[in-house]
């Protein structure tokens, strides 16, 4: 597909959403985008990624998650095979051809393979890919307006001494264990423990207990998502005291509220753990105020920047 590709091409929309990716080099639609299937990202989940979204025509904290990014690939002992102004453009030019408003964009390194498909992986050519598709979120409409009901797992969230939890990875088979779990149990999603009676994160987002005016959200064994940072960053504004320190699971059930952070839909409200009401069953105050604030900040050019639409072709 050449690199000049103008709209995506027609495809199956109920095979892939629509959208267009950047992969070795040129942009496709979705449903031509491909891996090799001896690549180690694939095999052996050997890959990091981030997620950035755009709303309105604007990444939010494109800054933030670039920079992840490229901490990410570093801590892999990867190399990107381009730079960050590059790559910046790419994520543009992928939005622009897209055509979205509203967008979901992604950028994986894969650790790749080498030709012999030897075993050392410093001989791996790595791989660098990235899409944009439409915006999606974690919870509807409906549950982000009564609040989630959320099951709390057996399984513990692989350990941090095993797979850095700030390198954005997809070692997802706890979390994705772990919503069968809750889906089995009747609840709506889930969030994992570290095994020793601290809760840590769900699959795609971090999580926020708020008990006597006070928010915490847990400090260690997760990824810093972007939008808990910026939730840390609006409570200093807001005037709420806010930390990261651990966070123990009977005092999450004892909160007044709860709330989850994800790039995948922002501040969205707990208000059941395992069909048990936190605080008075309903989305809180405290919750209310950083979802109105992290909305208003889309447009803020400090927090977002415009897509560059004169890049689709
Ligand atoms: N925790 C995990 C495991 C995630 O995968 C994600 C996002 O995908 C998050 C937390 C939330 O991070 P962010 O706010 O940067 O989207």
């Amino acid at each position: 597909m050449p690199d000049s590709l103008q709209q995506p091409e027609p495809q199956d929309e109920t095979v892939f959403p629509p959208g267009v990716c950047f992969i070795d080099g040129a942009y496709t639609s979705m449903d031509q985008a491909r891996i090799p299937v001896l690549d180690w990202g694939f095999l052996r989940s050997d890959a990091t990624y981030d997620v950035v979204h755009v709303w309105q025509g604007r990444f939010f904290r494109l800054d933030a998650h670039v920079e992840r990014f490229l901490n990410s690939v570093a801590s892999l002992r990867m190399t990107l095979p381009v730079g960050r102004a590059e790559l910046e453009r790419i994520l543009h030019t992928l939005v622009a051809k897209a055509g979205f408003r509203d967008a979901y964009v992604e950028m994986v390194c894969t650790r790749g393979h080498s030709p012999t498909f030897s075993r050392d992986p410093r001989e791996a050519r790595n791989r660098f890919f990235a899409f944009a598709i439409p915006f999606g979120w974690i919870a509807s409409e409906e549950q982000r307006a009564r609040g989630l009901d959320v099951h709390i797992a057996a399984i513990p969230r692989i350990s941090p001494e095993s797979v850095d939890p700030t390198v954005k990875n997809y070692h997802w088979l706890d979390l994705v264990m772990g919503l069968y779990a809750a889906y089995d149990a009747g609840r709506e999603n889930v969030v994992l423990t570290d095994g020793a009676g601290n809760v840590t994160e769900g699959p795609g987002f971090n999580l926020f207990a708020v008990k006597d005016g006070r928010a915490t959200t847990p400090g260690r064994g997760v990824l810093q998502g972007v939008t808990r940072r910026t939730a840390l960053e609006l409570c200093a504004e807001l005037g709420i005291p806010a930390e990261a320190a651990p966070l123990s699971v009977e005092a999450l059930k004892a909160s007044d509220e709860i709330f989850l952070t994800s790039t995948a839909g922002g501040p969205m409200p707990i208000t059941r753990l395992d069909g048990q009401p936190v605080g008075d069953g309903r989305p809180g105050p405290i919750t209310a105020k950083v979802t109105a604030l992290y909305w208003d900040k889309h447009g803020d050019p400090a927090w977002s920047t415009a897509v560059d639409y004169s890049l689709a072709g």
